[in-house]
């Protein structure tokens, strides 16, 4: 029997504004959907869209209801089923990120296995995750610190005319590593600045300093940041793995999201194609429930980094699955992505 898709909305709140070099917000709506055999066995996955992208949940609803016809008769036709979905709606990486999750979580619970054990992977070999303090006033960014108490590694939002305010606040703070994403904030002369001043703050690696498309500046920027050890890291320049052949040499790593990939499987080919250039690996996420972060949380024992404090920003997550324990990001044992309602 054909598989049928329901889709659900949810919202969350996140404890505080989030803001970044683009603007802010602490309420989000979001879509999950739930892919039905004829077994009654679900598979779950979660669209979150980026406006910086052209997504919206109003976008994401109008792709998943042209998705629904191009459901597979195979539920195991993840190659498939990904690719005709990448050519009905290819500026739609958030509801097919959806999709293809709750196929991969379909399929692994069909096998009684969890997806990173498809995947042939070890758990233990997930990396920590940072926890991102956003822009905020200098006692709120305290406050933030303390909160942040238990990840041993910050993210730190920049991109602002008083970065070094920002820095500083934060390294009086607490002495843990720090890395810092400017979210294309800077231009070229003062991201060159700015990279003796991050080094001296101990920070680790650098993201995004400037505008997607300026590939050359970034260039020029990494030549400044390699004499100070500091990698540089892209997020908004890189969405699929064809991106990278162009970034290599350019920079020194990718952030991978599923909401600008589109698909697990996308994900696990910018891995190869990063690797295949010598670069790091970095998997993000948006503002999200346990649902899309679980679903990134799978591929992570295959990367160097990562930002997946998504669910942890949040005060009313409905779901559980990946953990964060003190900073260790845990992979849930039951099969498929591992997730429950809470
Ligand atoms: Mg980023």
């Amino acid at each position: 029997m054909a598989l049928k898709l329901q889709v659900e909305q949810c919202s969350i709140t996140t404890r505080h504004p989030f803001a970044i070099a683009r603007g802010s917000t602490n309420g989000y709506k979001r879509a999950w959907v739930r892919l039905v055999d004829g077994d009654g066995q679900e598979g779950w996955g979660e669209a979150d869209p980026s406006s910086f992208y052209g997504e919206s949940l109003e976008t994401v609803l109008a792709a998943f209801s042209k998705l629904a016809a191009h459901l597979p008769r195979d539920p195991f036709d993840l190659e498939g089923a990904e690719a005709r979905w990448e050519k009905v709606v290819p500026k739609n990486w958030a509801a097919r990120a959806a999709l293809s999750a709750a196929l991969h979580d379909l399929v692994g619970k069909k096998l009684g296995q969890p997806v990173w054990r498809l995947w042939g992977l070890d758990p233990t070999k997930a990396p920590l995750s940072t926890f991102t303090i956003g822009l905020d006033t200098p006692e709120k960014i305290r406050a933030k610190v303390q909160e942040a108490k238990d990840y041993p590694i910050l993210k730190i939002k920049l991109g602002t005319d008083h970065d070094e305010e920002i820095l500083r606040t934060i390294r009086d703070a607490t002495d843990k590593p720090i890395r810092v994403d400017a979210n294309a904030g800077w231009d070229v002369k003062r991201a060159k600045q700015m990279i003796p001043k991050l080094k001296e703050y101990g920070v680790e690696f650098l993201e995004q300093p400037l505008a997607a498309d300026d590939l050359d500046g970034l260039a020029e920027v990494q030549k400044v940041a390699a004499k100070h050890q500091l990698p540089v890291v892209v997020d908004e320049s890189c969405l699929v793995a064809a991106d990278i052949p162009r970034l290599a040499g350019k920079v020194d790593g990718i952030n991978i999201k599923l909401a600008k990939c589109g698909s697990l499987r996308e994900a696990l080919r910018m891995i190869a194609t990063a690797r295949a250039h010598s670069m790091l690996v970095m998997v993000g996420c948006m503002i999200e429930t346990s649902l899309g972060i679980t679903a990134a949380a799978h591929f992570t024992p295959l990367v160097d980094a990562a930002d997946l404090d998504g669910a942890a920003l949040t005060v009313d997550d409905p779901f559980t699955g990946a953990t964060i324990d003190h900073g260790q990001i845990r992979l849930p044992a039951e099969p498929g992505l591992g997730v429950r309602r809470r």
